[in-house]
């Protein structure tokens, strides 16, 4: 049903235009000129109660006048009317509305908006914007919009947030030479989102990838599980770099998670590819929508010019797709189309001396040959060689080689007859491009995209029966004291519920106490204070460690509530935590942040300067699976100091990734109540000797 709305949407049979204007420069005379000139082949009914006649055709005084079906309005009158149109709309069984008005949520007015989708529910018609500039699809020779043209053919489908963005795009696509399908503006997403496009593409026989410009949502968690299910490969340009969620944040992975992270995390989890720039988008959307995903890693290079070989090499290197040296079988092989001082290593320099032949030579062998996964083609433009007869020479080794599944890209470096012969080369399905770096960057798009959708198989695992009736027993009581943060020692509670292994705690109010607990703990212990008004204990000067007999023991709880008075004056103090000291070991942080999109985020990083100074993290959406963990585990750059530097055993990199689920189980189980949730440090230790949670700090949501 809704995939029928959006088909009336995105795809109508006919269209009215509500708004519709005979003065040429008004957007409702643009777009009902666009849809005539781009040739669309639907009806189009033109609504405005004073006209009789637009661009030669009838002008209706009401959309209920319409003597046929009417799938899509097109939208261009004033914000303060549009709700009555849409009933309008609504009684005439239109399925979607292309809302270009301006005028509501992004001028603060969301409470228009909300009463638009109300009454979209209730007709059962689906909203595209509003504050959008239209819909466009090549294939339906549809320009509902105000956007100059169609743009140039192809099988990308676009859908962008900015509408000033499309319209720029869309005429840039002929100087670019990537073709698109569709090109949907959707602007404030009151109701079609992103959530709903990419799912409605995935199945859209003219789209073979998907591209989005995305500047921020709040239906995260949908958009990753659809994103999951589409069998094509997404491109997300991402803008705004903003640190929402970092000014006020309580704890420390609050000040570390900011929007660029998340969304980061977000897209791997989603397969979704990201793109750091228009340029980059561009050139990733063209090798995807025209060539195979890559299947493997073992990349050829081939090249007339050692330079561009070695920029290629590096390029690879940068990409993620380092080069290997082919074997020895097909060295042989390549050395027979160059000379003496040529290279068959990988890249395969064929010297300034290759033509023609050994262009297609090499090409058919290596493309060929079972080792190669991906080739890239490179040529400089020579004196003695026609770049249009390479590019045909490429062209017919590919075509009669007749392999399937093996992507190929190509870069000509040099003048007019080169680009002329890049864009030959792009018409005829290989991307190419005129600078080496692209090329790779192209091919090592192709192979993300494979390892992205591998990555993604492995499900998040629950760790198994948790008393989350417990946990929220604790979080209630905290909640009925009007706090809004846990104890460590209440935190941790929790954490061990999930699982998690802590330091033994209790709780002394008397100096006395204190002597007794740490006696039955065993030296030496560690003092802490307790209190909800202290977040920060050491900055309060409320963490004392090796605390060695009974003597330091009364020492350090007078210190610790002395300095914690100082510290807060009217603070609530619980009083002094009496703890086991864990032994030396590696510190780590894990770390949650409740986004307003994604709903629970996870960060996993190294302690001490790493986190500090270094900002050395990494996110996911929760939960995250095993595989999701061990990914986290390795991409951090301090990654090496858990498998042991300088002469140390590797850490327990097990009870890490098992620690890393299951506090992944604790924030998404209790995702409603907690806002922000810290264990720093976690301390890991060798190879099978686990870890412990030393500190713990949870903070609620304001309810
Ligand atoms: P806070 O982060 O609130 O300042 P912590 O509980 O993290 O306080 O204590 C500060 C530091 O003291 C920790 O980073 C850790 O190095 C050390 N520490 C705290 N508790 C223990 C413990 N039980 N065993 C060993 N070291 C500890
Ligand atoms: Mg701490």
């Amino acid at each position: 049903m809704d995939h029928e709305l959006l088909n009336g949407l995105l795809r109508p049979k006919s269209i009215a235009i509500i708004g519709a204007s005979a003065k040429p420069g008004k957007i409702g005379y643009t777009v009902i000129d666009n849809l005539i000139k781009d040739g669309y082949p639907g009806k189009i009914y033109p609504i405005n109660p004073e006209a009789t006649e637009i661009l030669g055709l009838k002008v209706y005084k009401n959309i209920g006048d319409v003597p046929g079906d009417v799938d899509a309005a097109v939208m261009t009158i004033p914000a303060k009317i549009v709700a009555q149109e849409l009933i309008e709309c609504g009684k005439k069984k239109v399925k979607g509305i292309i809302l270009i008005t301006s005028g509501f949520s992004e001028v603060g007015r969301k409470d228009m908006e909300d009463e638009l989708v109300a009454i979209a529910r209730q007709y059962g018609m689906r909203i595209l914007g509003p504050n959008i500039v239209g819909t466009l699809s090549n294939s339906d020779k549809l320009n509902a919009s105000f956007a100059p043209c169609l743009p140039l053919p192809g099988k990308v489908s676009l859908a962008s947030q900015s509408g000033a963005l499309l319209i720029a795009l869309d005429a840039s696509t002929y100087v670019r030479r990537v073709g698109f399908d569709k090109l949907i503006s959707n602007g404030n997403m009151c109701d079609v989102n992103f959530t709903d496009l990419v799912t409605w593409l995935g199945v859209d026989d003219n789209t073979s990838c998907i591209a989005l410009y995305i500047e921020g949502f709040k239906d995260g968690r949908s958009f990753i599980e659809a994103a999951q299910k589409v069998e094509k490969p997404i491109v997300a340009l991402k803008a705004g770099v903003s640190s929402h969620g970092a000014a006020a944040a309580a704890s420390h992975t609050g000040s570390l998670a900011g929007a660029v992270k998340i969304y980061g995390a977000a897209f791997k989890q989603a397969g979704v590819i990201q793109a750091t720039d228009l340029d980059d988008l561009f050139d990733r959307v063209l090798a995807l929508s025209i060539q195979p995903p890559m299947q493997g890693d073992n990349l050829l290079v081939l090249t007339n010019g050692g330079g561009v070989g070695v920029l290629a090499t590096d390029a690879a290197e940068r990409c993620g797709l380092p080069l290997h040296f082919a074997p020895e079988d097909v060295q042989t092989e390549l050395r027979k189309h160059m000379p003496e001082f040529g290279s068959a290593k990988n890249p395969v320099d064929m010297t300034g001396m290759a033509g023609n032949e050994w262009y297609y030579e090499t090409t058919h062998f290596a493309i060929g040959h079972p080792w190669t996964h991906g080739l890239v083609v490179l040529y400089c433009e020579t004196a003695m060689t026609n770049p249009q007869q390479i590019a045909e020479a490429i062209k017919r080794a590919i075509d009669e080689a007749d392999v399937k599944g093996k992507p190929v890209t190509v870069s000509f470096v040099g003048g007019e007859r080169s680009d002329k012969a890049i864009q030959w080369l792009v018409e005829q399905g290989i991307p190419a491009f005129g600078a080496p770096d692209r090329a790779v960057n192209a091919i090592a798009t192709l192979r993300e995209y494979t390892r992205l959708r591998e990555s993604i198989k492995d499900p998040a695992v629950s760790c198994g029966d948790v008393d989350s009736a417990a946990a929220r027993k604790l979080i209630a009581k905290a909640r009925a004291e009007k706090r809004s943060t846990l104890t460590e020692i209440e935190a941790k509670q929790i954490f061990e519920l999930y699982g998690l292994p802590t330091t033994k705690t209790s709780l002394a109010t008397s100096e006395d106490e204190a002597v007794k607990m740490a006696d039955a703990t065993g030296y030496p212990v560690v003092m802490k204070i307790v209190s909800p008004d202290i977040i920060h204990k050491s900055d309060a000067g409320g963490v004392k460690v090796s605390i060695k007999d009974a003597a330091a023991v009364r020492d350090a709880f007078k210190t610790i509530l002395t300095n914690a008075k100082s510290y807060k004056v009217d603070a609530d103090i619980h009083g002094v935590a009496i703890q086991e000291m864990a032994p030396w070991g590696t510190e780590v942080i894990l770390g949650s942040v409740n986004d307003p999109g994604f709903g629970p985020t996870q960060m996993f990083g190294l302690g001490g300067i790493f986190v500090e100074v270094l900002k050395d993290v990494t996110f996911r959406v929760a939960p995250v699976s095993r595989t999701m963990a061990e990914q986290m585990l390795s991409e951090i750059r301090g990654a090496p100091m858990l498998d042991g530097v300088r002469g140390e055993a590797p850490r327990d990199k097990a009870a890490l990734v098992d620690a890393l689920c299951k506090f992944s189980s604790l924030i998404v189980d209790l995702g409603d109540e907690i806002a922000e949730t810290d264990a720093n440090p976690v301390i890991v230790y060798e190879k099978g000797k686990g870890l412990k949670v030393v500190d713990a700090r949870i903070i609620l949501k304001n309810k």
